[in-house]
């Protein structure tokens, strides 16, 4: 049995941390004796740690900018609301006072 192809085939889950504890034994016994696998570990490693910030870092930056995105769409709507309700009560008061003032001329 090619041991090296088993021990290759399990790097990247090795590289994740994502290996069981058996697995991680047996491949950190066979990388301490082969320097094939080693030279390969190390070459997995770096393509793991160069796709981390892809695969893990997008889908927060989308989520962060979903939630920053429905924030500002909440504000925006929280400030028209008020807009509006501080718009009619400012037409209300002012066409009281214009109907008060038309029945004060009327009267006097
Ligand atoms: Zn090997």
């Amino acid at each position: 049995m090619n041991e090296c192809g088993v021990v290759q085939d399990l790097l990247p889950l090795y590289a994740d941390g994502a290996a069981s504890e058996d697995t991680v034994k047996f491949l950190s016994r066979h990388l301490a004796n082969c320097p094939v696998c080693r030279n390969a570990y190390r070459s997995v490693k770096r393509e793991a740690e160069a796709a981390v910030p892809h695969i893990t870092m997008e889908p927060e930056d989308r989520r962060f900018l979903e939630i920053r995105d429905r924030i500002r769409r909440k504000r925006t709507l929280s400030l028209i609301a008020f807009g509006a309700v501080a718009a009619s009560a400012a037409y209300f008061a002012l066409t009281d006072l214009i109907r008060s003032e038309q029945k004060n001329r009327k009267d006097a």
